[in-house]
């Protein structure tokens, strides 16, 4: 196991890192930097990292493993700031929610360091310094993506690193990644995004009807679309491709449903609701979400 985790960026993932190693993984020392003073000050009261330090290069000094945990558009720029002061041999990682864009990105910034890039498909709808909390890896897939040539023993080490916080582990590589997350994750926000947008800009309907019947479906789209704006930008700028290889997929597929309500098409329709409820079961059965109304995140406050 690693000795000294370096954290940057102590957000929801990086805080939730930071208190998840406190409690699974006790013998393991963490150091933590933000960019933002007040996060750091709100990290130091929080304990989302043994030490958190003024600059990012203090904080990896004596790290073997340092995660970034910053927006995907400020990956580059992280990677940067702590190049010169790395121990040799140390790993970089990060979670950032595309993978090929950030993979070049690091190997570029960071020549001659190890670095497996890695993607925990678990967040909320909420970010800063007081959103991560210690179990929100538990039962969740984090996918790493070591490019061509990474040391097995890395990605194994890490593989447990990711394990010992609740993970269950996949490897990948990493335009398969962003193609996989594009429909389950990218494409989904951006639904939520729209309809959400497009439902507070209608005229004939009020934003006081929208949100006194939003128990009609609209309220579980409103908490995707309360996802953090800078997070999301960058996810679409780095994963353009991917995303607009799904998204062709999808308007031929909503097009299709238009067709069928159109023509009065009932069967077209019911195979289709049939075929995607039997998908949500799936995901109940596999632990992947939970079958109560407010999918069991009263939990977490
Ligand atoms: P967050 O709560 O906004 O935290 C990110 C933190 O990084 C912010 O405090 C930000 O400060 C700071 N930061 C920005 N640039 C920095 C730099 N160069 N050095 C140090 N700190 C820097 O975001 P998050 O939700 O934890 O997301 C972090 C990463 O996790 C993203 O890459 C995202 O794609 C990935 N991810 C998110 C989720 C999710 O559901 N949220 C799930 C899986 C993966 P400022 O606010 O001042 O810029």
């Amino acid at each position: 196991m690693f000795e000294r985790v370096a954290v940057i960026g102590l957000g929801l993932i990086g805080g939730s890192i930071g208190l998840a190693v406190a409690e699974h993984l006790p013998g393991v020392a963490t150091t933590g930097y933000d960019v933002d003073p007040a996060v750091r000050r709100r990290a130091a009261e929080r304990g989302l990292a043994g030490t958190i330090c003024d600059a990012p290069a203090e904080a990896v000094r004596e790290a073997d493993l340092v995660i970034l945990c910053v927006p995907v558009g400020a990956m580059r720029e992280a990677a940067g700031e702590i190049a010169g002061a790395l121990k040799p041999g140390a790993l970089v990682s990060d979670v950032g929610s595309s993978k090929r864009s950030i993979t070049r990105a690091l190997t570029e910034a960071l020549p001659g360091q190890p670095v497996i890039p890695a993607h925990p498909v678990a967040g909320t709808e909420h970010s800063g310094p007081d959103a991560g909390f210690a179990t929100l890896f538990h039962h969740r897939w984090c996918i790493l993506t070591p490019p061509a040539g990474a040391d097995p023993a890395l990605v194994t080490q890490l593989a447990s690193f990711w394990r010992a916080l609740g993970s269950r582990v996949e490897v990948m590589d990493a335009e398969h990644h962003d193609l996989v997350l594009a429909v389950t994750s990218h494409i989904p926000h951006l639904i939520a995004y729209t309809i959400v947008g497009t439902a507070s800009d209608l005229e004939e309907v009020t934003r006081g009807e929208v949100i006194k019947y939003s128990a009609g479906g609209f309220r579980d789209f409103t908490r995707i679309a309360a996802s953090d704006p800078t997070m999301w930008r960058d996810v679409f700028l780095a994963n353009r491709d991917a995303v607009l290889e799904m998204l062709e997929r999808f308007l031929a597929d909503l097009e299709g449903m238009r067709e069928a309500i159109k023509a009065g098409d009932g069967d077209t329709m019911f195979d289709l609701f049939a075929r995607t409820r039997a998908i949500r079961r799936g995901i109940i059965e596999l632990g992947q979400d939970d079958a109560r109304p407010d999918f069991g995140r009263a939990d977490h406050g």
